[in-house]
């Protein structure tokens, strides 16, 4: 059996899923989307019975039935390997009384690795022996620049080049990136801010005289952007396997529903969790917690999305966002399949910068998804309870979902924390949570304070990072981010 993807905004044109993850994007703008999605759901009896790689494995032939199962094995295999720092990929904990699902124990320490493992390999299958290149360009404002670097860093017959800020990402995040070493990769500092970089990409994607000069020479450029398909699926497996350990601990009989709590920036995250369920899994809840940009916040709470607000720069960056974007695939799913519904919200969005669900379609969204927020302040006191309490570490991310996950009144059902990235990421913001000064401390400075204020250990990715060969220092400016592209292309394939 085929499963076909269209677009969220018209059902005409059905393209499968490899075809759908080399596109990224459908040509109308939508996103991909598969009327199949639940038709065939995933047993829980065999995902109790089964470890996160075979899983992976079940769910991803789910939802990607195209790809034949030994590709998906091989995929599988590469992407879930020796780079996590625990057999186990996602292992769940004790939170007090609830549950932390860790989904920061890949090669860069956020959740983004789930996804950014696995995307390089399911395109690089989808493209087959058919000889075309593809250079994935990023703009990152810190956490999904490097996650991208370390996905498609040497994977045959890709490139990737990767955008940021100059002097606007952390120390760290900063030495993540240009201490990647690939054949393939090309890192770049550009004088400006975020905004601008993927405002520049944007432009480069529609350039069409660089496309034409690209395609020339057998390279086409795509994104490695969280609404690709290939990003969300490999994102419900952990779903799943977080289910079958705590039916493995005990904690939940088999069949019994649990609630997840998600740190929500672009909607990709707590959408896998809506795929789980649809595929099966028994979800009481799923739970969107933001930060101070609360837009999702408000449109759960009163049917408007309505971006035209004060954008809040906070210590939640990666949850920094006014659109997002992977929202528009739930209006799809919770209108039935209504095109031109979606069609319309999203014009609306664009050219007015608000739009209303009609009311049938909130209620249905509703039966599944509550939401929560968390300012600053709360976020830095969770970190400090969570520590003081349960001698748990957690980072700003994970502190706005166990936040949200604490103002609901309990509903009887085991509570599933997500946890998208390791405290030693942000252990500037962590350490100023606990109390301690940390100014004209450097990212090692804070990493050593922290390592000695807890006791914990910072992982290998992070402090292995001292070590770390700069290999990249290259700084443009915006208008010569399309020159670096194109040149980046000539060494990478020619
Ligand atoms: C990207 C990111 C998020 C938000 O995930 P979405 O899929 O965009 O909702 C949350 N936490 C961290 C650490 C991230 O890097």
């Amino acid at each position: 059996m085929t499963t076909f993807y269209h677009s969220t905004r018209s059902a005409g044109d059905s393209v499968t899923s490899k075809q759908a993850i080399l596109a990224g994007i459908a040509p109308d703008g939508g996103l991909y989307v598969s009327d199949a999605l639940g038709e065939k759901g995933v047993s829980l009896e065999t995902v109790c019975a089964q470890g996160f790689h075979d899983t992976a494995r079940l769910v991803l032939g789910t939802l990607l039935p195209d790809y034949a199962a030994e590709e998906l094995a091989s995929c599988v295999e590469g992407a879930y390997g020796s780079q996590w720092d625990t057999p186990a990929v996602c292992p769940v904990t004790p939170l007090g009384t609830d549950w932390l699902l860790e989904l920061y124990h890949g090669p860069t320490c956020a959740f983004k690795d789930v996804a950014l493992q696995m995307l390089p390999r399911l395109m690089s299958v989808a493209r087959g022996g058919d000889g075309r290149k593809i250079m994935i360009v990023t703009a990152t404002s810190g956490d999904t620049g490097k996650a991208a670097l370390d996905g498609f860093a040497n994977v045959a017959g890709t490139g990737v080049a990767v955008f940021y800020p100059h002097g606007k990402v952390s120390d760290i995040q900063r030495l993540q990136m240009v201490t990647q070493p690939g054949d393939n990769v090309a890192v770049c500092a550009v004088r400006g801010t975020f905004d601008d970089c993927q405002g520049e990409v944007k432009r480069i994607f529609s350039d069409e005289a660089l496309a034409e000069r690209l395609a020339g020479n057998g390279v086409a450029l795509s994104s490695a952007n969280s609404i690709n398909v290939g990003r969300l699926a490999p994102q419900v497996t952990y779903y799943f396997d977080a289910y079958a350990q705590l039916v493995c601990r005990d904690a939940v009989r088999m069949g019994e529903e649990v609630t997840f709590c998600v740190p929500t920036g672009n909607f990709g995250d707590v959408l896998a969790g809506y795929f789980a369920k649809r595929l099966g899994l028994p979800v009481r809840r799923l739970v969107v917690a933001s930060n101070a940009n609360d837009v999702l916040t408000d449109f759960l709470t009163t049917g408007t999305y309505d971006r035209r607000r004060d954008f809040h720069k906070t210590i939640s960056p990666s949850m920094d966002i006014l659109v997002s974007s992977n929202l528009e695939r739930l209006l799809y799913y919770a209108s039935d399949g209504d095109c031109e519904l979606v069609s319309s919200l999203m014009a609306q969005l664009a050219e007015k910068g608000f739009y209303t669900v009609p009311e049938a379609v909130l209620d249905e969204i509703r039966s599944t998804f509550s939401c929560g927020r968390a300012d600053d302040a709360q976020t830095r006191r969770t970190i400090l309870d969570t520590w003081r309490e349960l001698d748990v570490l957690i980072d700003p991310h994970t502190a706005v979902a166990k936040h949200v996950l604490d103002a609901l009144p309990a509903d009887g059902t085991e509570r599933v924390c997500l946890s998208t990235a390791s405290p030693y990421k942000f252990c500037s913001d962590v350490l100023g949570a606990l109390g301690e000064a940390t100014d004209g401390m450097n990212g090692f400075a804070c990493m050593d304070a922290l390592e000695r204020l807890t006791g914990t250990v910072a992982p290998a990715q992070l402090s292995g990072l001292r070590e770390g060969e700069v290999l990249h220092d290259d700084v443009c400016d915006r208008e010569r981010m399309g020159a670096f592209v194109e040149s980046a292309c000539a060494r990478v394939f020619l």
